[in-house]
């Protein structure tokens, strides 16, 4: 091929032709041709095979040149085939597709058609070819993949490049998993499976050179996780951790109810781990209001009783300060030194609580992203904690690991990921998961109403000496537009339902103490209602809070809806929840409709997996970098699982994978991973 067209291939990062026949296609198209008498089909293109009769060809506009021409097509009659065109530099139109519409020529047209008639009259042409051509088979007549064409590159030169390098290449292609694997997974062999889904002759078949494929990614993505795993396990800590009890004892006494049996299982779970030589490196799944911070208070304490110190990082600053007052009230009467360290301290008291920390003057601190700069320096940080896990990313947790040595490591999160998803994006952490709820919580009731009754609803529950929050989407907190109508609908609001109320407003722009301020007074009880945006959507814990009305609910993601709907029922009192909105899609609809039926977050993440695929589900660029081709987390956990244990299993019988017969695979793992390393590595 051409220097020209080769550049644009490299473009799509393909630069050999071993490299397109590994150039998966992003979709295929059922090009059977269509069969008389049924009109045109539903879900897939009008498919035409016929003589042309006549035709003729004219401007019909500066940019626009039409051709129409009668063919006769067996078994449906005489079809009018219409070509819109642009007039282009490289392709001369009128000569162009001229030379394939001498009148006696036979020609498959590919386009679409006027639905509903059972009769085709007439089709607006996307692609043709002419029948005498050999390469037409790789077109039409089947199942057809599509490539991602670029500028310049269309998805007909890719088919045919692709089709030829198949012919080159599949010959010659070795296989790199391990034989025996294969068989036992009874998977395709790769230059098969490679064939399978370039030029699949059935669903059947497409399918199964997908999962063979799609099983070579997710065995590659195993592997590297359990080497990492292994690797891990390799550092040493330097230092031992005893269990005291001179803390954890008082700690649990002062508490004022009972650990549930999940809460104390996972307490003896990080115990046991933090006691490992290695460093710990944890994933906490809970639901919202499964009561994680107590568990990682008793994690942070065991740190502290062996004179180390402990660091809890949340994603708000409304979240800290709730976390700073969580500590204060726990830690009542107890010998720890603990501050709060977010942008919103003073200058003053920032520098004092820096220099405490690196002399060793406080044993705990709790913030926001504000702990993690450069000038925050610790004596001997051991444990750091990472709550709403999900808001942060790779690099934030890198800084913060640095700033100890060899240091534990806890992440929290009540973002509900699918067990798929979790494997396959925190592969190398252990997971423990709070599953039981503390005692007494009623299910938070869920429903899709009007406003007025949701406004009611709120009324009604300040009458009885609750309180309740009124959420509105701001998707960006920088989108100005969302925010006026906000602080206008609490104007409205104010002045209107909520007359005689005591209601206040917060939001992601008011100042810092302002913010806290509101949140401090709504959790004294000194307001009875809360307008709010977001902010307030993770973690917030205000027992007596028993209304949530979310307005324009259907703006929101079902793991930030899940998310809100848990600010509430977190007491003795029960919730309910009240999600305004008109919803105008089928899947809106279908989001509001999968919360009204569950209080289930796991339940929901796998909801949300299906509605919106793994990408958007996570909302985080980690998904992207795991960067699959053929595996589709959505619907391969069964895969997954099968790919992870045959990892398993492979690192266990040959740690490096030097056996002969592992060869292919670490050639590939090292191909892969070389410089993908990163995504996956958390430490
Ligand atoms: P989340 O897991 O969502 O972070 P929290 O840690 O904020 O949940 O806990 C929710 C509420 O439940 C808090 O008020 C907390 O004090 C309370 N709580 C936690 N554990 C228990 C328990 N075992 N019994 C009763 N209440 C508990
Ligand atoms: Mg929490």
């Amino acid at each position: 091929m051409g220097p020209k067209r080769a550049e644009l291939l490299a473009r799509l990062g393909v630069e050999t032709v071993g490299a397109l026949a590994l150039h998966l296609p992003r979709a295929w198209e059922d090009r059977s041709e269509t069969p008389p008498g049924r009109g045109v089909p539903a879900d897939a293109p009008l498919v035409l095979r016929g003589r042309v009769m006549d035709s003729l060809q004219r401007r019909a506009g500066p940019h626009l040149i039409l051709t129409v021409a009668r063919v006769n097509v067996p078994g449906h009659g005489e079809v009018e085939a219409v070509w819109f065109k642009r007039p282009s530099r490289r392709y001369d139109v009128f000569t162009g597709l001229k030379k394939d519409l001498a009148p006696g020529t036979d020609l498959w047209l590919v386009g679409r058609g006027e639905p509903g008639l059972l009769k085709v009259r007439r089709i607006d042409v996307d692609e043709h070819f002419r029948v005498d051509d050999p390469r037409a088979a790789l077109h039409v007549g089947g199942l057809v993949p599509r490539y991602a064409a670029t500028e310049g590159l269309s998805e007909r030169f890719l088919r045919e490049a692709v089709g030829q390098a198949l012919e080159e290449v599949l010959p010659s292609l070795g296989e790199d998993l391990p034989p025996a694997l294969l068989a036992r997974r009874e998977l395709l062999a790769r230059p098969q499976a490679l064939r399978a889904v370039h030029r699949p002759r059935s669903r059947a078949e497409l399918e199964q050179g997908r999962r063979r494929l799609a099983y070579e990614e997710l065995l590659l993505l195993g592997l590297a996780w359990s080497l990492k795993h292994a690797q891990v396990r390799q550092i040493a800590k330097g230092f031992g951790y005893e269990v005291k009890r001179s803390l954890l004892t008082p700690f649990k006494a002062g508490l004022g109810f009972e650990l549930t049996r999940a809460q104390k299982r996972v307490i003896n779970e990080l115990f046991e781990d933090m006691r490992l030589p290695s460093p710990m490196t944890r994933l906490l799944q809970g639901d919202v209001g499964s009561g994680k911070t107590v568990v990682a208070l008793a994690a942070l304490l065991l740190a502290v009783e062996n004179g180390r110190q402990g660091a809890f990082l949340a994603p708000t600053e409304i979240l800290a300060d709730q976390h700073y007052w969580t500590f204060r009230r726990f830690l009542a009467g107890l010998p720890v030194r603990f501050e709060l360290l977010t942008s919103g301290v003073p200058k003053a008291k920032r520098e004092r609580v820096l220099r405490q920390l690196e002399a060793g003057e406080l044993d705990l601190v709790v913030g926001t992203h504000a702990l993690l700069e450069g000038d925050v320096r610790f004596k001997n940080l051991a444990l750091a904690v990472i709550d709403e896990q999900h808001r942060f990313g790779v690099r934030q947790r890198t800084t913060l690991r640095q700033k100890g040595a060899a240091l534990d490591l806890l992440l929290m999160t009540a973002t509900p990921i699918p067990r798929t998803l979790a494997l396959a994006l925190y592969g190398d952490l252990d997971v423990s998961t709070l599953d039981e709820m503390p005692p007494g919580r009623a299910p938070v009731r869920t429903e899709h109403a009007p406003e007025e009754r949701a406004l009611e609803a709120v009324r009604r529950a300040a009458a009885a000496g609750r309180q309740a929050y009124v959420v509105y989407p701001i998707i960006n907190e920088s989108a100005r537009l969302d925010l006026k109508a906000a602080v206008a609908e609490y104007e409205r609001l104010k002045a209107g339902a909520f007359a005689g109320l005591r209601t206040a407003l917060v939001h992601g722009r008011m100042p810092g103490a302002k913010k806290v301020g509101a949140m401090e007074d709504f959790a004294a009880g000194k307001t009875d209602v809360l307008v709010a945006t977001p902010v307030v959507e993770v973690g917030v814990d205000v027992a007596n809070a028993t209304v949530m009305v979310i307005q324009n609910a259907d703006r929101f993601g079902l793991a930030g809806l899940h998310q809100l709907r848990g600010r509430i029922g977190r007491g003795e009192h029960a919730g309910s929840c009240y999600l305004v909105s008109e919803p105008r899609t089928d899947t809106a609809r279908r989001r509001l409709q999968v919360l009204c039926e569950t209080n289930d977050g796991f339940r929901i993440g796998e909801e949300d997996l299906k509605l919106r695929g793994p990408g958007e589900a996570l909302g985080t660029a980690q998904h992207g970098e795991l960067g699959f081709e053929a595996a589709d987390l959505s619907r391969d956990s069964d895969l997954l699982d099968a790919a992870r244990s045959d990892a398993e299993a492979l690192i266990r019988e040959d740690p490096d994978l030097n056996l002969p017969e592992n060869a292919g695979l670490r050639a590939r793992l090292v191909a892969t991973y070389r410089d993908k390393w990163k995504s996956i590595d958390l430490a």
